[in-house]
């Protein structure tokens, strides 16, 4: 069988499927594998998540059925066993994240590629898939990467492709796969950024002293969903991991509106009516003084009350306390995705049957970031394409017996 794609997903599959006795060739087309797991490395490789298994499925959105099946198949748990088994020993962090003990990729990846090896995958890097003959064998071009280079063509009993998303392409997922599927009929979900950061006009004096600098300990809210946490501002807007939480319904906001509205609470601790007693309490001192002396409000917090709130509310203690509470920060665009953690979008899950083979196509396996479902930061998007590497390498065992 063939897999095309070495990123989680795929190379999970080659593993289940090798495991169970099958002869399995990974195929990529960038020179070595598992980039853009590596790259997530760089961030400390948040594997999964500790919280409880309700609460972790409903970060899957619609897609909740899909993964409380999937999930049954390879749980958070497991995930940590699995590391464990290649001596990837991982912790829980204080949010509840699960990491590495190493807090990077490299020794994992490393462990896991000769894991496989000694299990008899075989990895073919720089074959570009480019889709099937007219004998209905899959096409290859064979060369540098992002080069022309011969044509190689396989003709396995069965096929998985894991080919990612959109986002960083430079590790290798690029959507060029999108055409091919479409080309079968596949009903695929335009690939939109998810987790990216969202564009705001800042002033220069805003942006000249704070791009770079963390906004730490706010309240965040849009689309009735509201949570604490830090995000950065950029030359260009914002992003991080709070932003990340809440990128998908501003990114909807944004596409229908062209504009949203995310709003602050820059003292999210303080009840409002504590707030306004304190700021009554404001006398000859001016205005700055006060939020740094009495209410600690300094640095970009500060920067950003007096970038967005009408002057006229900042001299009354009621209409302030209510813009400390609730600053309207207005997102003007999206990111692109080739800067977003990952993508949206993909191929539609009504195509596939329980075992992520197309159903228009027996024999095809899907697995991963290319199929229509998003989820936050958090360990989420990896604990998703391990399981579905997992469903889909036992779906494929299953199919060729
Ligand atoms: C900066 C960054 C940090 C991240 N951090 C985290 C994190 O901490 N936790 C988390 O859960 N998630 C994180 N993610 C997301 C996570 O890495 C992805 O969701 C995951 O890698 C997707 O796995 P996949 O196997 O579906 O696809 P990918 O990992 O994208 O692998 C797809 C593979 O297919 C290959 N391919 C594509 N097209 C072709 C073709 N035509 N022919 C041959 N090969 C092809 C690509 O080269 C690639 O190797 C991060 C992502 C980024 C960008």
């Amino acid at each position: 069988m063939a897999i095309i794609g070495a990123g989680p997903a795929g190379l999970m599959a080659a593993e289940i499927a090798a495991a169970a006795g099958l002869r399995v060739a990974v195929y990529d087309h960038t020179p070595t594998p598992a980039r853009k797991l590596l790259l997530a490395g760089r961030g400390g490789l948040n594997l999964t998540h500790s919280e409880p298994l309700d609460r972790f499925l409903s970060r899957y959105g619609a897609a909740e059925p899909l993964f409380r099946r999937l999930l049954a198949g390879f749980s958070p748990d497991d995930l940590r066993g699995w590391a464990a088994g290649l001596g990837i020993e991982t912790f829980v962090g204080s949010s509840g994240r699960v990491f590495p003990v190493q807090m990077k990729a490299s020794t994992l990846v490393r462990a896991w590629l000769r894991r496989l090896d000694g299990l008899g995958v075989t990895l073919h890097s720089r074959h570009r898939w480019t889709g099937w003959d007219d004998t209905g064998a899959l096409t290859f071009r064979h060369g540098a990467f992002d080069q022309e280079g011969e044509t190689v063509t396989v003709a396995p009993r069965a096929t998985l492709l894991a080919l990612g998303g959109a986002s960083w392409p430079r590790t290798g997922s690029d959507g060029g796969w999108v055409p091919l599927l479409e080309g079968l009929g596949v009903e695929v979900a335009p690939l939109a950024p998810s987790n990216m950061g969202f564009e705001v006009p800042w002033s220069d004096h805003l942006r000249d002293r704070f791009a770079g600098q963390p906004v730490k300990s706010v309240g965040l809210s849009a689309a009735g969903k509201r949570l604490k946490g830090e995000f950065v501002i950029t030359e260009t807007g914002i992003e991080g991991g709070a932003v990340y939480a809440l990128s998908a319904p501003l990114r909807d906001a944004i596409a229908a509106e062209g504009w949203a509205t995310l709003t602050l609470d820059l003292l999210p601790d303080m009840a409002e009516a504590e707030l306004v007693k304190r700021l009554r309490r404001r006398g000859a001192e001016s205005l700055s003084t006060f939020l740094k002396k009495s209410l600690s409000l300094t640095g970009p917090r500060a920067a950003l009350l007096r970038e967005f709130a009408p002057a006229a509310d900042l001299t009354d203690p009621v209409a302030l306390a209510r813009q400390i509470k609730g600053l309207s920060v207005v997102l003007t665009g999206v990111r692109p995705i080739e800067r977003a953690i990952s993508s949206a979008g993909g191929v539609r899950l009504s195509e596939l049957d329980d075992r992520l083979m197309l159903i228009r196509r027996p024999g095809l396996f899907l697995a991963g970031e290319m199929l229509d479902w998003e989820a936050p930061t958090g360990g989420y998007l990896l604990q998703g394409c391990f399981a579905m590497g997992v469903a889909a390498g036992k779906g494929m065992v299953e199919w060729l017996r």
